[in-house]
């Protein structure tokens, strides 16, 4: 299930304080409280949302995690997959009331101690147009907990293997048996023993503390195809953080932004270039040379009498499609410069040519007939 921007969420903004996260989830809670809304189910997985933003954006390390990558993966609090499980309501009063509605227990269903799945990661990655067009490998760098050299996410000393828990039999589990007014609740809670890990290691592993996992340095080589755009996204299975317990990795997620050009606007496949061109290749027409991303220059053929603004689509020179499926084209804008300096010779033959053309040099006609002569109206 994707999920959504945490901020949005609880309607604060991005640089919101911790009293306002807070005066909103309060309020969002008190709102979409199963036990209170219309649309039970609804208002059930509305609130599930609600908490999951809340316990990221209420911790601080949570948050700037959130905050660089976008995701805090399977670290994002205990058991959010369970429907039991409203983490930060615990403190909050509300503790007894979801009991009775959903059997109580948090984290219920879920045992800590299987593998769990390392997190994703976001890295941004901004490009040129010219290697959007062409396609570009890049190497980038990032930290990230990686799994321990050592002891290859095991946790354990060289030679030794983790214990199975006595308290719990492995399972990471307690069950309990509770009384309430509305009956008696079997409820499960994480082992006091080990954590819920279901196992305890005698002898930890030194590098990293029998964590299994530490923060590592990482090089790769990211293949960006042709054709990208900004916001594209490459996926690069694997490569996010290390999983714990034998879990999978995570995957690393590379946003792609791609750098203003000089020259050329993409608009979906196609490429907008803004192309001056001179009075005389504009009325007598001519041929143009257009740069293109390739590299090497193209010809436009400007036909006489080209008028200023006027669009030229040069076919299959705008940018590849990411999908294979050729190129886009470019639409050349040409735009008639008008010298803002003369030479005397120059003066002297465009005030021939003004001369020739029927035209007063010096300011004589009314503005309306010179409109109808540049249009050609009679
Ligand atoms: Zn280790
Ligand atoms: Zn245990």
């Amino acid at each position: 299930m994707p999920t959504r921007d945490y901020y949005e969420v609880l309607g604060v903004p991005r640089g919101a304080s911790e009293s306002e996260i807070k005066r909103a989830y309060r309020q969002l809670a008190r709102k979409y409280h199963p036990d209170v809304a219309e649309d039970k189910a609804r208002a059930g997985e509305h609130f599930k949302e609600i908490n999951e933003a809340y316990e990221v954006l209420s911790d601080a390390q949570k948050r700037e995690q959130y905050d660089r990558f976008g995701t805090v993966g399977n670290g994002a609090g205990p058991g959010f997959g369970s429907a039991g499980d409203f983490g930060p309501f615990a403190g909050e009063g509300f503790g007894e009331i979801f009991d009775m509605f959903f059997g109580g227990g948090r984290a219920q269903g879920r045992s800590r101690g299987g593998p769990q799945r390392g997190s994703d990661l976001r890295y941004d990655l901004e490009i040129t147009l010219e290697e959007a067009y062409t396609g570009v490998e890049r190497e980038i760098s990032y930290s990230h907990l990686g799994q321990c050299v050592s002891c290859e996410g095991s946790g354990c000393a060289p030679g030794t293997k983790p214990q199975a828990c006595v308290q719990c039999g492995g399972s990471g589990q307690l069950r309990q048996v509770r009384s309430t007014p509305l009956g008696q609740f079997v409820t499960t809670a994480p082992c006091s023993r080990c954590g819920g890990e279901g196992r305890i290691i005698l002898s930890p592993c030194v590098t990293c503390h029998g964590r299994g996992r530490m923060e590592t340095e990482r090089k790769i080589a990211v293949r960006i195809p042709a054709g990208v755009d900004d916001g594209s996204r490459i996926r690069i299975a694997g490569s996010g953080e290390a999983g714990a317990h034998g879990g999978q990795p995570g995957d690393l997620y590379v946003y792609l932004s791609v750098a203003e050009h000089e020259l050329f606007k993409r608009e979906g496949l196609d490429l907008a270039l803004f192309a001056p061109i001179t009075f005389p290749q504009a009325a007598l027409g001519g041929d143009v040379a257009i740069p293109t991303l390739a590299g090497e220059s193209t010809t436009l053929h400007v036909p006489p009498g080209t008028q200023t603004a006027t669009i030229f689509r040069v076919r299959g020179k705008g940018m590849p499609s990411v999908r294979g499926g050729g190129f886009g084209d470019m639409l050349v804008h040409v735009n008639v410069v008008v010298p803002r300096k003369l030479t005397k010779h120059q003066r002297e033959i465009l005030e021939e040519f003004a001369r020739a053309g029927g035209d007063q040099v010096e300011e004589e006609k009314g503005f309306f007939e010179r409109v109808k002569d540049a249009f050609g109206v009679d």
